[in-house]
């Protein structure tokens, strides 16, 4: 039973200031190796760069063309 954790992250642009909702899952199982991160709704302006299991190292695009991580490592998750 792999359940889908699913929330939405307010994604902000560091150098442009463009906001947007993503709504995103996760498999919430504690015996998973690796979360299975996706997007499932990029909000408009931003793209995925680099597609990753991990919120930390997925990296989106701004529409300035500015790439930033979905999730910084010393973001608090939760
Ligand atoms: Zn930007």
């Amino acid at each position: 039973m792999a359940a889908r954790d699913r929330y939405s992250k307010k994604l902000t642009c560091p150098q442009c200031g463009n906001t947007g909702i993503a709504d995103v899952s996760e498999d919430d199982h504690p015996s998973c190796k690796h979360p299975a991160f996706s997007i499932d709704d990029m909000p408009a302006g931003f793209f995925e760069e680099k597609n990753s299991n991990f919120p930390e190292t997925y990296i989106v695009r701004c529409e300035c063309s500015r790439k930033f991580p979905f999730r910084s490592l010393t973001e608090k998750t939760a």
